[in-house]
């Protein structure tokens, strides 16, 4: 018999192994342009694919309901004073497993069903835990929306405020997942006092923009700040939650025991790994540059005849409105696919077209810039992006753009151990 420890993926799993290998050529090969992914380092790879995945540790450092947890504790610690000082934050809960039990812990913490909260309307560039209708935070709690302005694009604080007096919310939260503007923490916050709401900021998208100073923080202001850690922050795939001491007791009971059992402690330590790094100088120049890259290839793209939403960004993305020239958000993903530029589909406010075929895409530069592309490679993305759009029909045209990008992808190698061209047989 064999023996099964010894045995490795590509043994033990040949078909898992090969849509690994496949995984890891497309990554390295395309160019990443989902405004939510981005790469972490190798650090943070070893660490979540450690053996501290075989590990259960219910409870916190210091009160865990399983005996071994010293070293558990070690990393959580590590993590949770970390995440603590890059954000100037009183408390940190570093065991949501992901943004969106993030959320749902959060509102359990101050909220009971059935009471009321107000987000950014989905269509607008909010996120389905923030009410929507098919999530648990529009089905346990009573949904109110706001919206971004008709004409600006930008979101529309007067109408906020009006339906906050109207509704008188338990929680107000903000944050989205396609908003390229920057926010105005010091006003929510102010609704949130005279209603006597709960403002929660979640700062999935900006989290690594704000911890490297490049975005202003909204954690001075809410109550409850939330953020998954895989997006501009870098990390593992996962969530976070900072509050001050006074939330810090109900927030931790709805984590554990109330959203979540055992902790991912291997995702723990890989958070405590990708914290570190964050706290690096580096960072500071990392976070900048993807706002650098951002701002470029929005002024590229507008050069080229494109509109953006709201007239550009002060972010990581741009929404681009690509129906205005005629092609749907669908045919415009499909299109720069076949060119090897991944983005999504996305709707654009007050859009006139159905969810599945909208009017714009999404693009964001945290992933490419981490690649160590920069203003040069923005502008000439800019143009493969136009040429893809305009040539969407065209098979041959794009597979030609796709060979270009692949070449400049490969002067910007994704890791050290693929410096050398991967070759996967098809
Ligand atoms: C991505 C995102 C989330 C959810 O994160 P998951 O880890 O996918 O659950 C929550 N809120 C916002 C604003 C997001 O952009």
């Amino acid at each position: 018999m064999t023996d099964r420890m010894a045995l490795s993926l590509a043994q033990a799993d040949p078909a898992v192994a090969e849509a690994l290998d496949h995984e890891t050529l497309r990554q390295h090969e395309g160019l990443e342009m989902i405004a939510s992914e981005n790469f972490v380092s190798e650090a943070v790879l070893e660490a979540a694919g450690s053996i501290f995945t075989n590990k259960y540790a219910e409870g916190y450092p210091g009160r865990r309901y399983y005996g071994g947890c010293e070293f558990s504790d070690v990393v959580e610690n590590l993590a949770r004073d970390r995440a603590k000082q890059i954000f100037g934050s009183e408390h940190a809960n570093v065991q949501p497993h992901s943004g969106s039990q993030a959320n749902a812990s959060a509102f359990m913490a101050v909220l009971q069903a059935g009471d009321t909260i107000l987000g950014l309307d989905l269509a607008h560039g909010g996120h389905l835990t923030h009410g929507h209708k098919l999530s648990f935070s529009g089905k346990l709690y009573r949904p109110t929306f706001y919206h971004v302005d008709r004409k600006t694009e930008l979101i529309d604080y007067d109408e906020l405020e009006a339906i906050a007096d109207r509704e008188k919310p338990k929680v107000i939260i903000g944050g989205a997942s396609a908003y390229p503007r920057l926010w105005d923490f010091a006003r929510m916050r102010q609704i949130a006092d005279k209603v006597g709401a709960v403002y929660i900021f979640d700062m999935a998208h900006i989290a690594g923009l704000v911890a490297g100073g490049a975005h202003p923080s909204p954690v001075p202001h809410a109550h409850i700040t939330t953020t998954t850690t895989h997006k501009t922050l870098r990390g593992p795939r996962s969530g976070l939650i900072l509050c001050g001491e006074g939330l810090a007791k109900e927030i931790d009971k709805a984590v554990f025991p109330g959203q979540q059992g055992g902790p991912l402690v291997h995702i723990i330590a890989a958070k405590a790994v990708a914290f570190g790094e964050v706290l690096r100088p580096e960072f500071k120049t990392y976070a900048a540059q993807i706002v650098a890259n951002a701002k470029v290839l929005g002024t590229s793209l507008q050069e080229a005849g494109y509109r953006l939403v709201s007239g550009g960004t002060d972010n990581h993305l741009l929404l681009v409105d690509v129906f205005e020239k005629g092609i749907l958000g669908s045919e415009a993903e499909l299109a720069l696919g076949k060119a090897g530029i991944t983005v999504n589909k996305n709707a654009i406010p007050y859009d006139t077209n159905p969810p599945l075929k909208p009017s714009g895409i999404r693009i964001g530069t945290p992933a490419l810039t981490t690649r160590g592309m920069r203003e040069t490679e923005m502008r000439l993305i800019a143009q493969w992006i136009g040429k893809a759009l305009e040539q969407r029909n065209d098979d041959v045209a794009l597979e030609r753009i796709r060979q270009e990008v692949a070449e400049l992808a490969n002067r910007f190698p994704l890791y050290a151990w693929l410096r050398a061209p991967v070759a996967v047989s098809a």
